[in-house]
């Protein structure tokens, strides 16, 4: 039974109430996770409380000599994390140690916090009056995670978090939740002091307590819209600081004058890795003029029906790609083809009916491309979270900007083109949070700042970067004055600086 880490150490979740966790390659029941109840939440609430004032007061060089070593650890046990994210996840080997490397980089980030949470400092801003700002930490924070990245996204938040002398609580996604406390052992191996960092495993019951107790001060979540609305209306309700990231359709512009070769491997790694189940994933073509249209078409129908499908883990050639998190996404997957078919698009890949030899209970739907779609149909409208692939054709750039920020969600977004001023064109009118310009997947560093637009996000601040180091702090600013014996005369007008 996995269950929680509070106050360093595992900690038997009180509540009945569980959930099977699943191998998705295979289909097997590996293990259970218990929904933790309000009380066993509380639990990890009042454990971060308590351990906030002493956490809070550490230097900040002290919380990333922590971390440094933390960087060390996650390091040596690469595989093995790699494996368990595999085995729940589905996405194969390399990708999750892919994914870990992005999470490692903010905790590289994070180790900056010396530097960037100095604040600032003005000397005389009025006669022998100096001025500084100072970052503070902001109590227990909490962070909701998905699936996709059970790694990264946590690691998006924790490091930078506990860096600027908040105490944390992971709830991570109750399909894939072993990882979440090997990634707690590791802190309380770097050491962490007992309290800093808790994983509640769970559902609605235990995010709604988070959601609504006043001891916890801010929320970062990411996961699905609907579920990023409900926790910014909730949480911001209940006077918390809250960003929630939501879910994409993020579409990519092959202009006439783009490598189409290059375009082409850039789609296939950006449609169908890690089965499409990626934020940042590419799900809608846009070409520019039937010719290019044709073209990719052609390349990308013969690419894709070559896809390496399969187990993430185990394999001496590595698949390049794996099942879907669960059944019912498999079925919800395979219901949205069926939708694209009946609407009127062209099927010019099905990857319904995919059979894994050896796997044949995974969880597999193979790479799915759809041409001639129109806005109005659900395979476009809709987030899918697969590795469908939708082709709309449009005559310009200006036809693919309108198209694109018309759509509700704002994520990512990419141009392949050889022109320039096309490319400049693009990225200052496309309504989307984050651009790549020949780059398909435009996940910017750890010290930039991750996040979309529109309905992929609610809340002014980004995750991780100057963003993330901004969320998870509040300003006070001190303005001091030594006087020099002179005597002070009341003044009753607003205070100017001479
Ligand atoms: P999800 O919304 O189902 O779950 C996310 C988290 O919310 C989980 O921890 C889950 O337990 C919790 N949750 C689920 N239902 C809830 C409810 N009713 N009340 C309170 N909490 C609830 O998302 P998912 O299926 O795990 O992840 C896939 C989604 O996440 C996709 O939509 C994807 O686009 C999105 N995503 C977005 C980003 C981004 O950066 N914008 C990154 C990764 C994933």
């Amino acid at each position: 039974m996995i269950g929680n880490y509070i106050n360093n150490e595992l900690v038997r979740v009180t509540s009945e109430r569980t959930l099977p966790v699943t191998d998705p390659a295979n289909g097997k029941v590996i293990d259970q996770v218990a929904l933790s109840s309000v009380s066993d939440t509380e639990q990890a609430i009042a454990a971060a409380e308590e351990a906030w004032p002493t956490w809070s007061k550490m230097t900040p060089l002290n919380r990333a000599r922590i971390l440094f070593r933390y960087k060390a650890l996650v390091e040596q046990n690469m595989d093995e994390l790699a494996e368990l994210i595999s085995r729940e996840h589905g996405k194969v080997h390399s990708d999750a140690v892919g994914e870990l490397t992005r999470g490692l980089e903010v905790v590289e980030f994070a180790c900056g916090i010396p530097h960037l949470q100095k604040g600032e400092h003005s000397r005389n801003v009025g006669g022998d009056v100096d001025s500084h700002s100072m970052m503070m930490p902001l109590g227990v924070c909490a962070g909701i995670t998905p699936f996709n990245f059970p790694v990264m996204v946590p690691m998006w938040m924790f490091p930078i978090a506990l860096a600027t002398g908040n105490t944390f609580i992971l709830k991570p996604s109750e399909k894939n939740p072993s990882v979440s406390l090997k990634l707690a052992a590791l802190l309380v191996e770097a050491g962490l002091p007992s309290g800093v960092f808790n994983v509640v495993q769970g559902d609605k019951e235990s995010v709604d307590v988070l959601l609504s107790d006043s001891r916890v001060k801010a929320v970062s979540f990411v996961g699905s819209t609907p579920i990023a609305e409900y926790i910014y209306s909730q949480g911001s309700a209940n006077g918390k600081r809250v960003q929630a990231l939501g879910g994409a359709k993020n579409h990519m512009v092959v202009m006439p004058d783009a490598d189409l070769d290059q375009a082409v491997n850039a789609l296939m790694g950006a449609a169908f890795g890690a089965a499409g189940e990626r934020c940042m994933a590419i799900s809608v073509v846009v070409a520019i003029g039937d010719e290019v249209a044709d073209k990719l078409a052609k390349k990308l129908t013969a690419r894709i029906r070559e896809l390496r499908v399969g187990p993430g883990y185990g394999q001496s050639i590595e698949n390049e790609m794996g099942p879907l998190i669960t059944h019912d996404h498999m079925k919800k997957v395979s219901a949205y083809i069926d939708k694209g078919a009946a609407e009127g698009a062209t099927l010019l890949v099905d990857g319904r009916d995919c059979s894994v030899p050896g796997y044949e209970n995974g969880f597999y739907v193979g790479g799915t491309l759809f041409d001639d779609v129109t806005p109005d149909m659900t395979i476009y409208r809709e987030e899918i979270f697969g590795p469908v692939l939708s082709m709309l054709r449009a005559k310009s750039l200006n036809e693919a900007l309108e198209l694109i920020n018309q759509h509700e969600f704002g994520n990512g977004t990419a141009i392949f083109t050889a022109d320039g001023q096309a490319a400049r064109d693009f990225c200052d009118n496309v309504e989307v949070g984050m651009v790549g310009v020949n780059v398909p997947i435009p996940v910017p560093m750890a010290f930039h700042s991750f996040g979309g637009w529109k309905r992929s996000l609610f809340g002014p601040l980004h995750m991780h970067g100057n963003d993330g180091v901004r969320f998870f702090t509040r300003m006070k600013t001190v303005t001091t004055r030594w006087p020099k014996n002179q005597q002070q005369q009341a003044d009753f007008v607003m205070p100017t600086m001479k």
